[in-house]
C-alpha cells in the first residue's frame, strides 16, 4: 500500500499527496517508511514561511501570491499550519474557502495541519509533509501558519524566506518582538494599507531594522512593502523581494547553511525522539521499578541511578564493554 501510495506522489497525483500527507499527519511508523522511500527524491524546493497574528490577511495574500506564482509556472504548494491543533483537515476552512480560487488548478496543492506530537521545535508532521510535496514535484512551498507564538516561529524559522506580516493598529506590543518573530523575519509586509496608521507602523520596523542593521554591511537588510491584499496591491513588489531575497541567499551561501542548520535541528529532533521512545520502552518495562524503590529507600540518588541505568543501557547495546 505504501508503494503505492509513494509511486502516486513521485508522479505528482494530488490525491497520492493528500494520502501521504495523512499518512505522516496520523502514523508515525508508517511516516517513517515513507519518508524513508521518498527522501531521495526530493529536490530541495524553495520554502517561504508565511506568518502573523490571527487576522491580519496572511491567507487572504497568500491566495494573491499563488495566482503570482502560478503565472510563472512555478508548481506550487500551500501548507496552513495550526500548532496549537492536533487535528487534521477540518480547521480552517474559512482560508481554504477564500483559497478557492485555486481549486481546481492541479498546479497548486492546498493542505491545513495540525502537528502531530510536537514537543516544541518543527513538528515531524510538518517536517514530513514538505519532503512528501517536495518529492510529488512542487518547486515553491508557502507554509502559513496561524499565529506569532513561539510554535510558529520554530515553524518558519525552518524557510528559506520568513516574511512577517504586520497592519497598522494592532498595537506594537502584540505584533512586535513577540517570541523573537522579528528577528527571523527576511521581509515585512505591512498589509491593509489602506488603513489609517500604516506609515507609522512602517517607520517603527525601520527604526528596528535601523538599530539592529544599521552598522552592518554587506548584510540582507528585510525590505518593508506595503499591501493591500485583498485587491492585491504591493503583492508584486513581494513576490519580487522574495525573488531578491532568494538570489542573495544563493549567492551569499546562506542559503546551503539554512538548509544544514534545518537537517542538523531535523536529525537531532529525529534522534532524541527515537532515544526517548526507547527509554521509555527500556526504562519503564525493564528497570525503571527497581530502581524507584531505590531511591525512595535512600540507597542511590537520582543521578546515582540514572547514570547507572545509562550504563546498564549502553552494555547492554554493546556500546561499551562489560566489565
Ligand atoms: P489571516 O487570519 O491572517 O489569514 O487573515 P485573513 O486573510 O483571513 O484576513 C482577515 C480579514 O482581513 C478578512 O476579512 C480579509 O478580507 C481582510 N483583509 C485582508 N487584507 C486586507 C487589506 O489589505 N485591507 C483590508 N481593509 N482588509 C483586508
Amino acid at each position: 500500500m505504501l508503494e503505492k501510495v509513494a509511486n502516486g506522489v513521485l508522479k505528482g497525483d494530488v490525491r497520492s499527496i493528500a494520502r501521504a500527507i495523512s499518512i505522516v499527519e496520523n502514523n508515525e511508523s508508517e511516516a517513517e517508511k515513507l519518508i524513508n522511500i521518498l527522501y531521495p527524491h526530493t529536490k530541495g524546493a524553495y520554502i517561504i514561511g508565511l506568518t502573523g497574528s490571527p487576522g491580519v490577511g496572511k491567507s487572504t495574500l497568500a491566495d494573491k501570491l499563488i495566482a503570482q506564482f502560478r503565472g510563472v509556472g512555478y508548481n506550487l504548494a500551500v501548507l496552513a499550519v495550526d500548532p496549537s491543533s492536533p487535528f487534521t483537515g477540518g480547521a480552517f476552512l474559512g482560508d481554504r474557502l477564500r483559497m478557492q480560487s485555486h481549486a481546481l488548478d492541479r498546479g497548486v496543492f492546498i493542505r491545513s495541519m495540525g502537528t502531530r506530537g510536537s514537543l516544541g521545535g518543527l513538528s515531524p508532521a510538518i517536517s514530513d509533509a514538505i519532503k512528501v510535496l517536495d518529492a510529488g514535484g512542487k518547486e515553491v512551498l508557502l507554509v502559513e501558519t496561524v499565529g506569532v507564538g513561539q510554535a510558529e516561529v520554530d515553524i518558519v524559522s525552518t524557510a528559506d524566506t520568513v516574511v512577517l506580516v504586520l497592519v497598522p493598529g494592532l498595537g506594537d506590543d502584540i505584533q512586535v518582538n513577540k517570541a523573537g518573530i522579528m528577528e527571523i523575519a527576511d521581509i515585512f509586509v505591512v498589509n491593509k494599507a489602506d488603513r489609517e496608521g500604516v506609515n507609522r507602523v512602517v517607520t517603527e520596523v525601520r527604526m528596528m531594522l535601523d538599530i539592529a542593521y544599521g552598522k552592518k554591511k554587506n548584510e540582507w537588510v528585510p525590505p518593508i512593502i506595503k499591501t493591500i491584499a485583498e485587491k492585491g496591491d504591493g503583492v508584486e513588489e513581494l513576490v519580487d523581494a522574495i525573488g531578491k531575497h532568494r538570489e542573495y541567499l544563493k549567492e551569499s551561501g546562506a542559503l546551503q547553511q539554512r538548509r544544514s542548520k534545518r537537517i542538523k535541528w531535523e536529525l537531532e529532533n529525529t534522534l532524541q525522539h527515537k532515544i526517548s521512545r526507547y527509554l521509555e520502552e527500556y526504562v519503564l518495562h525493564e528497570v525503571e521499578v527497581d530502581y524507584l524503590e531505590k531511591i525512595m529507600r535512600r540507597e542511590v540518588s537520582n543521578y546515582a541511578a540514572a547514570e547507572e541505568i545509562l550504563g546498564r543501557i549502553l552494555r547492554k547495546e554493546g556500546v561499551v564493554d562489560e566489565c
